[in-house]
């Protein structure tokens, strides 16, 4: 809004309200549509930087789903102006400025125009350096490519809903999700289901009369799965719909396929549907090297380029035919002589290279965590109180939690600072009294300020069990600046954990520009822990820089950075992403017992 405003050319002061106002939603992380709907409109009020007139904003938008004032801005400006400030990097100045001299007509044409040397004398004209525009073309293309996609967090419970609904069918043998969704990707193109009928096929009965019988069972059986699958995905639109597969869009945009198979290809076409690609083409190439040609309906001979053999057409026939069936996965992976290679490594980097020298390893699973190190209470930004978030945590069978609430140089209500951390901190030892089963540690995190400075002083730090350190603003420093300042943050003795390191936003926020090994290897030296944010926006730090610090000894920790009870659920997503960064229990510190984390953290 401040940046459409700024582009209309408004008054500064307008513009200045409204950029405050959009800082204090950004960082308040409560859904402002849960203070309107529990508290009413004059709570918003409350939240420093937000005066009346955006109050009532707010909740036209909430209410009504629209903004009058935005739709009348919009139409004022260019279209591609308002889809130019969409694109991470691009603020409104530099989209004016873009806009004078290039007159894009579209965000391609842009990206041509960025690209074209022609235009290159008038970019350099408003000192437009090279690193600038190829941050610029990196922003389009994410735009471009985030909007079909889907979070895992919206991916993963539509998708286990559709299976439980689908084993519901006597029918139905087995169903699963595959694709990027099995891999635990932290964004999904569309949502792969794939369905098994009958355990397994007689192939030695394969007259021909049982044949046709054969067929004609799963020709019923698969009519009546794809209607139910139709009937409960509710379909916006119908791609495909065939014998044995359909293709859907639902009411949300995301596209559903379902595909249905005989049990004793389950396992190659599972394995074939699951990918990724990468994958998929060095199994095959591995499996020609054993003289076998695989695809998703099983292992074949490979044929043999010896023209001899043509002319006998019954070998001929063998060659064709399968020869091996897999009804597993993990026959997939024996009948290669290849240790089992779960979902979410399947990424070809060197997964089969490990998995031929049987070095796997055995990742982290679920049931490993026993604590959580990062959430919020209503002490400052965060929904439910204290006692109710170590409530929700020892029902999930949790040991521990800490409690980390904001420090208060955000200018987050709340944030503690001056003198009010004695109540906060008489607040969890009230709570660590009352509960019983679980130890609430005291947290904070605190805000490493742009010079690397933390944003309070040591001595009320030392007051806390933990200290998380976190950037939260300047994140668009240079590399060099950037790393300095984490890398003074992380030789601060008191902080313990670096949290939300890169500071991104799935699709929203692009991550900051640092020098990970210099930063992984500080933490290492330093004993400092990184966090795997397990919010779904952030899955921050991601796969590849988890698998990258791993390398380099770092030790992590996996924390929700849960603002209410309910997000405390986003473990599963945290998990996942340490599953691709190849994590194993003793990479991770929060599934020590109470008392081997009390003495990691130096807590008597
Ligand atoms: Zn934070």
């Amino acid at each position: 809004m401040a940046d459409l405003l700024e582009l209309a050319d408004a008054n500064i002061f307008e513009v200045r309200a409204y950029r405050n106002a959009s800082h204090a939603v950004d960082v308040s992380a409560v859904e402002m549509y849960e203070i309107v709907e529990r508290q009413g409109k004059k709570e918003l009020e409350k939240i420093s930087g937000i005066g009346e007139s955006i109050a009532d904003n707010i909740a036209e938008l909430i209410y009504t789903g629209k903004l009058k004032k935005l739709d009348q801005l919009k139409k004022k400006i260019p279209r591609v102006q308002v889809q130019m400030l969409a694109v991470p990097g691009l603020g409104p100045k530099l989209t004016k400025k873009l806009y004078a001299i290039l007159k894009p007509k579209t965000l391609t044409d842009l990206k041509r125009k960025l690209k074209d040397p022609q235009y290159l004398p008038k970019l350099a004209k408003i000192l437009l350096l090279k690193k600038t525009v190829d941050k610029i073309l990196t922003g389009i293309a994410v735009l471009q490519s985030a909007s079909s996609r889907m979070l895992l967090s919206e991916a993963l419970p539509l998708a286990e809903s559709i299976v439980a609904q689908l084993k519901r069918l006597p029918e139905v043998k087995e169903v699963k999700y595959a694709g990027s969704l099995r891999r635990g990707k932290e964004t999904i193109g569309d949502i792969d289901l794939v369905a098994k009928i009958q355990d397994k096929i007689q192939i030695s009965n394969f007259k021909s009369q049982s044949l046709s019988r054969a067929k004609l069972i799963n020709h019923n059986s698969n009519l009546k799965i794809i209607k139910y699958f139709l009937e409960l995905t509710r379909p916006k639109q119908i791609l495909a719909q065939g014998e044995s597969k359909a293709t859907v869009i639902n009411n949300d945009g995301a596209q559903i396929d379902l595909e249905i198979m005989p049990g004793n290809e389950w396992g190659s076409l599972l394995h074939h549907f699951t990918g990724s690609k990468e994958h998929n083409i060095q199994m095959r190439a591995y499996a020609e090297k054993k003289g076998l040609s695989f695809s998703e309906h099983g292992f074949k001979k490979l044929k043999i380029k010896n023209p001899k053999l043509k002319t006998i057409t019954k070998n001929l026939k063998l060659i064709n035919k399968i020869l091996i069936y897999c009804e597993t996965e993990e026959k997939v992976f024996k009948t290669l002589g290849l240790q089992y290679i779960p979902p979410d490594l399947r990424e070809g980097t060197n997964e089969i290279q490990l998995a031929i020298a049987k070095k796997i390893p055995k990742l982290l699973e679920p049931s490993d965590m026993r604590g959580d190190l990062q959430m919020h209470s209503n002490y400052s930004d965060g929904k439910n109180t204290i006692l109710a978030m170590a409530e929700s945590a020892k029902a999930m069978g949790y040991e521990y939690i800490c409690i980390s609430d904001h420090s208060a140089g955000l200018g987050i209500t709340g944030g503690i600072g001056g003198n009010n951390y004695q109540k906060y901190l008489a607040e969890i030892k009230n709570a660590n009294q009352k509960i019983r089963g679980l130890h609430i540690f005291s947290g904070i995190e605190v805000n490493i300020k742009s010079d690397g400075a933390l944003d309070q002083p040591d001595d009320l730090l030392k007051k806390f069990d933990v200290v998380l350190g976190a950037v939260h603003n300047s994140l668009g420093q240079e590399k060099e600046q950037m790393t300095a300042r984490i890398v003074k943050a992380l030789s601060h003795p008191l902080v313990k954990i670096l949290v939300h390191p890169s500071g991104r936003l799935i699709d929203k926020r692009p991550e900051i520009q640092v020098d990970w090994r210099a930063i992984f290897q500080t933490a290492q030296k330093n004993k400092k822990i990184l966090e795997i944010n397990a919010c779904p926006k952030r899955l921050d730090l991601k796969d590849i820089y988890i698998r990258k610090a791993k390398n380099l000894g770092a030790k992590f920790a996996i924390s929700t950075d849960a603002h209410s009870a309910r997000q405390l659920d986003f473990m599963k997503y945290g998990i996942l992403t340490a599953r691709r960064g190849w994590l194993v229990k003793q990479d991770v510190i929060n599934v020590l017992p109470l008392a081997g984390l009390k003495k990691l953290f130096d807590i008597k």
